[in-house]
């Protein structure tokens, strides 16, 4: 299966970062990325790519003009304030505060464009984000031309990140900007399928209103989860994007019998819509051993839920999202792609 990695993930490399109250050691970090390249490549049967660049007009399709702006002057704004670190939000609006014109002022701003504390903004930072949105946008281009199935190794992951918020440390949306990428060339439906144990906050935000995608997403369910405000699964778009939305929030523990059930439901849906291509989050979070979440998600696991995508047999573009568990995010990915391989021999 061909892969597209670009080493400029490693430009992104926050040296710290606010969890439980403390601020310590990061969990995304460049190891994960550089982990799961080691175990492709152990595997040997993977063809690694760098990334094509692209037109800023495929990142504008989806993110806001002053949102772009300030991802890519914060670090430097920040710098020339006098201060240490990375640019870091820690003031939102909240309630009935008036959100109607962006703030002047950095801090205003940074907390305007953001929904979480847990993501800075280094100096590397917009380099890094761009780089992981053109290699979601060469693995979608590889796919129309003709690949069955491409693995975009995305860093920093984008699931979380909005028209115009980041947060979860996400930035780009990589999978939205790809879907989107497919309907610019000429796809008249896709639909994006989140197995991240984190709800895809950003990319339901950005099709909420839209029936040309369709968002499926398996999550620990909000009430107890980080983005805890989305994700619910009377959220089913609206509009003409009514319908087109689907939520699986599930317990905090559960296992892979729960998860696979909703896995299926979401297949079964996923068959009936019929997009021309399908993108798939892949945040191996669920894993059993991941230090962020509840799931029971074991290793082998892992493989059957590569073969149950593959068997979709759509053109599928799988996109990584979270998983910090670093020791193991390898193993945990390549069994993804070696059960979707397994349904789709080249
Ligand atoms: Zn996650």
């Amino acid at each position: 299966m061909k892969t597209v990695y670009s080493e400029k993930h490693r430009l992104h490399a926050p040296k710290e970062e606010l969890h439980n109250g403390l601020v310590g050691p990061p969990f995304e970090k460049p190891e994960r990325a550089e982990m799961i390249l080691k175990a492709l490549k152990e595997k040997g049967c993977h063809e690694i790519l760098a990334p094509e660049e692209f037109s800023f007009r495929h990142i504008e399709a989806l993110h806001d003009p002053g949102y772009l702006k300030l991802l890519q002057s914060a670090a430097r704004e920040w710098r020339d304030l006098g201060r240490d670190g990375d640019a870091l939000p820690a003031n939102w609006a909240a309630g009935t505060m008036r959100t109607a014109v962006p703030p002047v002022n950095l801090d205003g701003r940074l907390g305007y464009y953001s929904f979480s504390g847990d993501s800075r903004i280094g100096e590397g930072t917009w380099t890094a984000a761009l780089s992981s949105a053109h290699c979601a946008l060469t693995g979608m281009k590889l796919l129309l031309s003709g690949e069955s199935g491409v693995f975009s190794l995305c860093r920093p992951p984008g699931h979380h990140a909005a028209r115009d918020l980041f947060g979860g440390y996400c930035f780009l949306n990589n999978a939205a900007l790809a879907a989107q990428y497919a309907l610019d060339a000429g796809a008249a439906k896709t639909a994006i399928l989140d197995l991240d144990f984190h709800h895809g906050n950003g990319t339901q935000d950005l099709f909420y209103h839209r029936k040309d995608v369709y968002f499926f997403s398996l999550h620990g369910d909000p009430l107890y989860t980080f983005p805890y405000f989305t994700g619910f699964a009377d959220q089913r778009g609206s509009g003409e994007g009514e319908g087109f939305t689907m939520n699986y929030p599930l317990l905090p523990g559960s296992d892979a019998e729960t998860w696979f059930a909703a896995l299926d439901d979401a297949c079964r849906r996923l068959r009936e819509f019929r997009p021309e291509v399908l993108v798939v989050s892949l945040g191996v979070d669920t894993y059993e051993g991941d230090p962020l979440s509840s799931f029971k998600i074991r290793a082998e696991d892992f493989i059957e839920a590569g073969r149950r995508l593959g068997a979709l047999k759509l053109p599928t573009l799988i996109v990584m999202e979270g998983g910090y568990a670093v020791d193991d995010i390898g193993v945990n990915v390549c069994n993804v792609l070696h059960g979707y391989a397994e349904e789709n021999p080249a």
